[in-house]
């Protein structure tokens, strides 16, 4: 692993002054399309092939099912989960995923479908709540994917205006920590949104600071690669804490959830120079 120190400490120039969308909530069905074909694409010839395919075949069937979600009340991860709407879109999933399903997956599906609505209600609960101990790390996934695709389709009916000078750690629609930095382009671009894993917005944060604690003072970076690395690992020195930017700027094709997800061991490189991680992904719910 290379660390590249305070390599990329600057703003863009005009960051500051330049008009911007603090909130960006993407089309679904475009994001759960780019996201799939992005994890395919990051399958080819990786160590967890199998896994990573799955998980965009689990995107894939988030895509297909995405009609049937609706609009729903306010968006509380929580009072959805209690209300149940996930879970009906769970069932969607399993059969969208019955359909051809790999061999390593079929466990998963099997145990989901072993579950009385009670308890598939009781796990949903417990992931809306943070309590990822509680659900057995075979269905997590599937059950966050339903989870997620109602929340982020609440979050579009009813957007919650961002404050654009507040940059909170944390979702400012639903509250729960990010995936990863996204580096933009387009009408966005150089500026950095953190990604929201439930509801699938993303927030404007600049670049110069920590995206845990806000702090400048001690930045670093770190890639398997080269300093121009799409995805590197941020961390910081003064809260401890780690997360991975990935930039659009340097792969077009790459996404956050993806390319996070297909980096796990960065995580492991940078866990052992002592930083946490200060967000997670929903295909590796922490737990
Ligand atoms: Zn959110
Ligand atoms: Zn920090």
């Amino acid at each position: 692993m290379n660390p590249h120190p305070k390599m990329q400490g600057a703003l863009p120039p005009d960051e500051a002054s330049r008009h911007f969308t603090p909130l960006i909530q993407p089309d679904l069905f475009q994001l759960y399309s780019r996201r799939a074909a992005r994890l395919h694409a990051l399958a080819e010839g990786h160590d967890h092939a199998a896994y990573l395919h799955w998980a965009a075949r689990v995107t894939e069937a988030q895509a297909t099912v995405l009609p049937d979600a609706g609009a729903c009340g306010p968006l509380a991860a929580g009072a959805i989960a209690h209300a149940g709407r996930c879970i009906a879109l769970l069932d969607r999933l399993i059969e969208r995923l019955a359909h051809d399903i790999p061999a390593p997956a079929a466990p998963h599906l099997a145990a989901l479908r072993g579950l009385a609505a009670a308890e598939r209600l009781a796990a949903a609960q417990a992931l809306a709540a943070g309590r990822f101990d509680a659900v057995p790390a075979a269905i997590a996934p599937l059950l966050w994917a339903a989870l997620s695709l109602q929340c982020a389709t609440a979050a579009r009916a009813a957007p919650v205006p961002a404050d654009g000078t507040a940059e909170p750690p944390a979702c400012p629609v639903c509250g729960t920590a990010p995936v990863a930095s996204l580096i933009q382009t387009g009408a966005h671009h150089g500026m950095r949104y953190l990604h929201c894993p439930l509801c699938e917005s993303a927030w404007h944060m600049v670049r110069a600071k920590c995206s845990n604690c806000g702090s400048a003072a001690d930045l670093d970076y770190f890639s398997f690669d080269t300093a121009e690395a799409t995805v590197r690992a941020e961390s910081c020195g003064v809260c401890r804490g780690y997360l991975k930017v990935v930039s659009l700027e340097r792969d077009p094709h790459a996404e956050a959830v993806a390319d996070d997800l297909a980096t796990l061991a960065l995580d492991d490189a940078v866990a052992a120079e002592g930083f946490q991680r200060t967000g997670f992904n929903p295909f590796a719910l922490p737990g």
